[in-house]
């Protein structure tokens, strides 16, 4: 019989996680005791665990029940990257994938199955799951089933319906993330749950830091805020279609990866502005209140609201889009008095004919929100009808003005100094290294490793550094000057605080890290944690090694994109900043980092393992650990669960590249895979390989190029030079592999560089480029050396 501790087992090896988030845990058990559940918890509070995993450990198949086709995609996305088998049936599939889906959906395949309310008008769907075994119908942002929630959606209403005609009744479970008393009503007695357990953990999202700044120049603080955040992914919420035109090309001029979003945009534009934002391919995506509702991204760390939205629902709904993973996240609100004529306006456009009192006092309750002194995240929870049993949060900006004011006169001499002796000539992102005491090639080859201010602000991190840039910008000490490539210029009121008395303070903590770490090759002694006890694998308390950070980073890019999945699906940021201040460099040690799970483990752990032990090694560091091969200690035990028969010895597994998309191709006993996951004794000792191998970086190019990407894209993709991208595809041609550079050269040039070949021979390239025309590239002579050779 399935009971709590098997549901932890799961948390563990599937999500990565070792302890259940408030509610779960009291939901899951209510539910694995054949209970109805109704759980109204905020964004981000994991509702999703809480149906699926009773939903493994359950005989059967569950149903959810979700509103957005294009978040069933992602979670079913995000469950096959588990591991778990999950598809979704709905509108977007082609006649023979929905045929195959149905076919696997027969024959039990999947522990959980998406779809739209609409889908359950359908007979055929209706005829499916009378022939399978139910074991739960789970109903995803419940309150569109009430004509009260904002998003009331009529085919809601047939959900209780088809559940009556199911024999036996499954379970029945709903969530939500707001719902007032009438929607939760209406939730029951819409829904027939009979007596369910209802479960609210409050609407506090403590990872979230809300400020509100009265800047006057709102976009020039967004321009300098979205550049010191460039390596973070962010939303810029504006309340017309032409502020996001405009903010967009003008980051797009400043060198800004952005996306754009609105309602005045095509289908396909969107759909490709939104896929660009969530494969991280930009880092900005800058969008009306139409964009948000069916991403269901992770790891974004800023929501910036360049206008004040008409009330706190909506507020709280799009600022709750940051920090779905837990970690730390901005929500800044840029107010500015004209947005209440604005907002205003919007109200009366609705319809003209209807008394919009009620919208009134929440567009004044939103305003209120803007002017008041008191603390910021009291005012929301209050706002939703809770009594928080604090005054201050001490994490909010009206909060932290009164808590900390720092001087920062001595950093800020720093910084000006340094970006002086670097001749005013550069951008924060080099002057940030430089202060940081980075040895990067760049700073290396321009010699500021030699300056004196290389490396004096190293206890801090580099997001610190650039913070107290942008403050310095901010209050006018420095400009940016330039566009597509701005370079920071001193300006006169500089000297006030180089030369004269003048002090700076800021209204923060700033925080410092607690030993330097960074690029430098010094030894550093940290202890990895690999005793694999699994007990001590929450966040570290360790200081973030960033240029490690920076490494996984690019590598879950690369790992993202041939898995076809948005990096946050291969590892959320939480974990890859676990990693980079842990150093796991044992399996045992690597498996306990919070969100990895077995299965990701096999999949892409490897992967990351060895990408931090050459890392270790480059860098010295001393990381105490065990046994590199060690077995992972529940593995010993034998009670490794990867079975997805209940029996136990079905060698399943399950990939993302089924022919019915989304869908988990399940190898093996599939015949019994919607039986339960019951918690596998018998032990499996056969270790798996990881399912993407390492591959040499030129493989990896040389793959790419072989898709039909430009080296160019190639570039852009891996976040290298074209040069090194042609250096990987010559290379390739050079070992005889498949592949034709001919479009790639100037053919044009073939009897000159031969020519010169004769004269000056093959031994150095140099003297060939002085003696052909200047367009011909060093990839050109390179590519006739080869040939000539050949001849
Ligand atoms: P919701 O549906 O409530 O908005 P999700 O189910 O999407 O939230 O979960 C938000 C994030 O929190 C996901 O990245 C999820 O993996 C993570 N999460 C859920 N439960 C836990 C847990 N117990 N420990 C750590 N992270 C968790």
């Amino acid at each position: 019989m399935s009971d709590l501790n098997d549901a932890k087992v799961l948390l563990k090896k599937f999500f990565g996680y070792d302890n259940f988030r408030t509610g779960q845990e009291e939901i899951i058990s209510h539910i694995l005791n054949h209970e109805d559940c109704l759980g109204i918890m905020p964004t981000g509070a994991g509702k999703s665990i809480c149906y699926q995993i009773p939903a493994m450990l359950m005989d059967g198949t569950c149903i959810v029940v979700s509103p957005l086709i294009s978040l069933m995609k992602d979670q079913v996305d995000g469950l096959n990257q588990l591991g778990i088998p999950a598809t979704f049936i709905n509108s977007t599939l082609t006649p023979h994938q929905y045929d195959q889906t149905i076919e696997n959906a027969a024959s039990g395949m999947y522990k959980i199955i998406y779809v739209a309310p609409e889908r359950l008008d359908s007979d055929t769907f209706f005829q499916l799951l009378k022939h399978l075994h139910i074991s739960m119908f789970a109903v995803d942002e419940a309150h569109c089933v009430s004509r009260w929630g904002h998003d009331f959606r009529p085919s809601y209403t047939q959900i209780a319906n088809v559940i009556l005609n199911l024999e036996p009744r499954p379970i029945v479970t709903a969530f939500t993330a707001t719902a007032t008393e009438l929607v939760k009503d209406d939730i029951v007695s819409l829904l027939h749950l009979e007596s369910p357990f209802c479960l609210t953990t409050g609407f506090d999202r403590k990872n979230l830091n809300f400020a509100v700044k009265s800047v006057e120049n709102r976009k020039k603080f967004v321009y300098t805020y979205v550049q010191s955040h460039l390596d973070d992914s962010g939303i810029v919420y504006c309340l017309t279609r032409k502020s996001v035109d405009d903010l967009h090309e003008n980051l797009l001029k400043l060198g800004v990866k952005a996306s754009k979003y609105h309602a005045g945009m095509t289908d396909k534009q969107r759909t490709e502005n939104q896929n660009d934002f969530v494969y991280d391919r930009t880092s900005v995506m800058v969008a009306t209140n139409a964009f948000g509702m069916g991403i269901d991204k992770s790891n974004i760390r800023y929501v910036v609201h360049f206008n004040m939205p008409r009330d706190i629902e909506s507020y709280y709904q799009e600022a709750g889009r940051a920090g779905r993973d837990g970690d730390s996240s901005d929500c800044i609100l840029l107010f500015n008095r004209s947005d209440i004529v604005t907002n205003k306006f919007l109200i009366e456009q609705g319809s003209p004919d209807v008394n919009h009192s009620n919208e009134y006092q929440k567009l004044n309750d939103m305003v209120d929100y803007c002017n008041t002194d008191k603390c910021l995240r009291k005012y929301i929870l209050e706002y939703f009808g809770e009594s928080p049993d604090f005054d201050e949060c001490h994490n909010c900006s009206n909060c932290a003005a009164d808590v900390e004011v720092t001087d920062i006169t001595i950093d800020s001499k720093k910084i000006l100094s340094c970006i002086k002796r670097m001749h005013e000539r550069f951008g924060s992102g080099l002057v940030t290294d430089v202060l940081k005491g980075s040895h990067s090639s760049k700073v290396v080859s321009m010699g500021f490793d030699k300056l004196s201010t290389h490396g004096i602000m190293s206890e801090y991190s580099k997001a610190t550094i650039k913070d107290l840039i942008s403050f310095l910008v901010t209050e006018g000490y420095i400009k940016n000057v330039g566009d597509k490539y701005p370079v920071l210029v001193l300006t006169p009121s500089a000297n006030d605080i180089l030369f004269g008395d003048k002090s700076v303070f800021i209204k923060r903590k700033i925080e410092k890290l607690e030993t330097p770490v960074g690029s430098s090759a010094g030894s550093r002694s940290v202890s990895s944690g690999a005793s694999g006890s699994g007990s001590g694998s929450s966040a570290s308390n360790r200081p973030l090694d960033e240029a490690l950070f920076d490494i996984l980073r690019n590598l879950r890019r690369e790992v993202a994109y041939k898995s076809n999945v948005p990096p946050f699906l291969v590892f959320a940021d939480v974990s890859l900043k676990q990693m980079a201040s842990d150093y796991p460099i044992s399996v045992n040690s690597f498996l306990n980092i919070n969100g990895v799970g077995r299965y990701k483990m096999e999949r892409y752990g490897y992967i990351f393992l060895d990408a931090i032990r050459e890392y270790v090694k480059e860098n010295n560091i001393d990381v105490y650990w065990d046994d590199e091969n060690a077995v992972p200690s529940d593995e010993v035990e034998g009670s490794y669960i990867d079975s997805v028969s209940s029996g136990g010895s079905g060698n399943t597994s399950v990939s993302g590249n089924s022919s019915a998309p989304g869908s988990a191709e399940v190898v093996g006993n599939s015949e019994n895979s919607s039986s339960s996951y019951g918690v596998d004794r018998t032990a499996n000792r056969k270790r798996k390989y990881p399912v993407l191998e390492k591959e040499s970086t030129r493989q990896i190019s040389y793959n790419l190029y072989m898709e039909g990407k430009s080296v160019e894209e190639i570039a852009n993709i891996r976040q290298l030079t074209k040069q090194t991208i042609q250096g990987h595809l010559l290379d390739c041609y050079k070992e005889g592999m498949e592949i034709d550079l001919e479009k790639e050269i100037h053919t044009q040039y073939k009897d000159v560089i031969f020519d010169a070949i004769r004269k000056f021979g093959t031994e150095k390239l140099k003297p060939l480029k002085e003696a052909v025309p200047e367009e011909v590239s060093y990839l050109d002579i390179r590519y006739y050396v080869l040939e000539f050779e050949k001849e």
